[in-house]
C-alpha cells in the first residue's frame, strides 16, 4: 500500500501567529520524504495536518488524487509514529498492536496474521506478551513502529522518532527504518531537526524555516547546491564557512576578493551575476590546510577537533574572522601554529543580499 500526497497552498495560523504560509508540496508513492528544520519551524504542525491532528486554515491536502483535509484522522489511511512512543502501559505489545484494529472492527484472525507479520519485520516476536515497562526505549519505539505498520496505512508519518533513543541506538534504528522502507515499500514522511538523519535517510529533503519551505531536493543537491543561506548553514556538519566578498565580475568566472587582499578564483560563472555585496560560502573540506605562506592565506590555529577519519582545524585570519578547513586524521597541526589555507574555488558558493545563491559550473 502506498501513496502521493499533494500539499497545495497550505496555510495554518495559531491565533495571531502565521506557522506555515502558503506551502506545496507533492510527494510521490514511494517516496521517503524527510521534513528538516530547526525546532520550531513548523515540521510537527505540517506532519500533523496530514495526520489529521491540526486544521487546515486555507489550502488542499490530498492522498492519491482524493482530497482529505476535512476527514477524520481514522479515515485518511496515514499511520502516525511519535517521539514519545505514546503505548498503553498497561496494555501488553500484543494488546497495543492489536488496539487501534478492534476498534475499528478488524476480525481476529486478520489482525493475529498481521501482529505475527510486524513482529516477523521487527524482530520482536519474543516480546508480544510484555507490558511496555518491561521493554527498552529502543524496543518500545520498535513497538510504536509496528502499530503503525498492523495499519497498513498508505503512507507512515514519523515524527522524531529517533529523538529519545541514545547514540548508538538512534543510528542502528535509523538503517532499520531505511531497510523497512525498502521492504514495504510505502510513501514514508519523516519529521527531524538533525541534518545527518535527513542527509541518510531521504530520498528528498524538504528544508523548511520561517513559515516557508527553503528548498525541496535529494540529499546530495541540497548539499552541493544549496538553494538560500540558510541551507547553506543548516546542512553540513561543521557549518558552511561564509565570508563577505567583494567581486570581479571582469572574466567568466568570477574571482571573490577577501578582506586582507586574499582573492580566489572560482568556477561561477560572471553572467547572471549583478554588483552588489556577495557573501562567499565553502565547506570545511574545501579548505585545506597548507604549509604557511602556500595557501590563499594564513591563520593562526584557535582549536583542531579530531574526528578519526579527519581533523577540522579553526584558524583565525588577520582581520580576527574563524575559518574551519580540514586536514588528515593523523594532521600533526597544534593550537597555535602559523598554517595556510587554501580555498577551493571550484567548490565555492556566492549568496548576494537577497538570498540568491550561485554555485560553481557543473562538471
Ligand atoms: P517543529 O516541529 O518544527 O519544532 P512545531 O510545528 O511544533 O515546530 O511548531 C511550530 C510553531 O507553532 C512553534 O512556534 C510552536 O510554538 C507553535 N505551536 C505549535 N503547536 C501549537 C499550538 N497547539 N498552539 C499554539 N502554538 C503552537
Ligand atoms: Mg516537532
Amino acid at each position: 500500500m502506498t501513496a502521493d500526497i499533494e500539499i497545495s497552498n497550505v496555510s495554518k495560523r495559531y491565533g495571531a501567529m502565521t506557522v506555515l504560509e502558503d506551502l506545496s508540496l507533492s510527494i510521490k508513492a514511494r517516496e521517503f520524504v524527510v521534513f528538516l528544520g530547526p525546532s520550531g519551524c513548523g515540521k510537527s504542525t505540517l506532519l500533523r495536518m496530514i495526520a489529521g491532528l491540526e486544521t487546515v486554515d486555507a489550502g488542499e491536502i490530498a492522498i492519491n488524487g482524493a482530497r482529505i483535509d476535512h476527514l477524520p484522522p481514522g479515515q485518511r489511511g496515514v499511520a502516525m509514529v511519535f517521539q514519545s512512543y505514546a503505548l498503553y502501559p498497561h496494555m501488553t505489545v500484543r494488546d497495543n498492536l492489536a488496539f487501534g484494529l478492534q476498534n475499528i472492527g478488524v476480525s481476529r484472525d486478520v489482525i493475529d496474521a498481521r501482529i505475527h507479520e510486524a513482529a516477523r519485520i521487527l524482530e520482536m516476536s519474543h516480546l508480544l506478551e510484555r507490558k511496555p515497562g518491561q521493554l527498552s526505549g529502543g524496543q518500545r519505539q520498535r513497538v510504536a513502529i509496528g502499530r503503525a505498520i498492523v495499519k497498513e496505512p498508505k503512507a507512515f508519518l514519523f515524527d522524531e522518532p529517533l529523538s529519545n533513543l541514545d547514540a548508538a541506538l538512534r543510528t542502528r534504528t535509523r538503517i532499520e527504518l531505511a531497510q523497512l522502507h525498502q521492504r514495504l515499500q510505502s510513501t514514508m514522511i519523516f519529521v527531524t531537526h538533525d541534518q545527518v538523519e535527513a542527509m541518510t535517510l531521504a530520498d528528498r529533503i524538504v528544508v523548511m524555516n520561517n513559515r516557508k519551505i527553503e528548498q525541496i531536493g535529494a540529499p546530495m543537491e541540497i548539499y552541493e547546491r544549496p538553494a538560500t543561506r540558510f541551507v547553506a548553514g543548516f546542512v553540513g556538519a561543521p557549518a558552511m564557512n561564509f565570508i563577505d566578498v567583494t567581486l570581479d565580475r571582469s572574466g567568466a568566472n568570477a574571482t571573490a576578493a577577501f578582506a586582507g587582499g586574499i582573492s580566489v578564483q572560482t568556477d561561477i560563472d560572471t553572467a547572471d551575476l549583478s554588483e552588489g555585496a556577495y557573501t562567499f560560502g565553502i565547506r570545511a573540506e574545501d579548505v585545506r590546510i597548507v604549509a604557511s605562506g602556500q595557501g590563499n592565506t594564513d591563520g593562526t590555529v584557535d582549536v583542531l577537533e579530531r574526528l578519526g577519519e579527519r581533523t577540522l582545524v579553526y584558524a583565525r585570519l588577520n582581520d580576527g574572522q574563524q575559518i574551519v578547513g580540514s586536514d588528515a586524521g593523523n594532521s600533526r597541526v597544534a593550537v597555535g601554529d602559523t598554517v595556510g589555507l587554501s580555498f577551493d574555488g571550484r567548490k565555492a558558493h556566492l549568496f548576494d543580499e537577497s538570498d540568491r545563491a550561485w554555485h560553481a559550473r557543473e562538471g
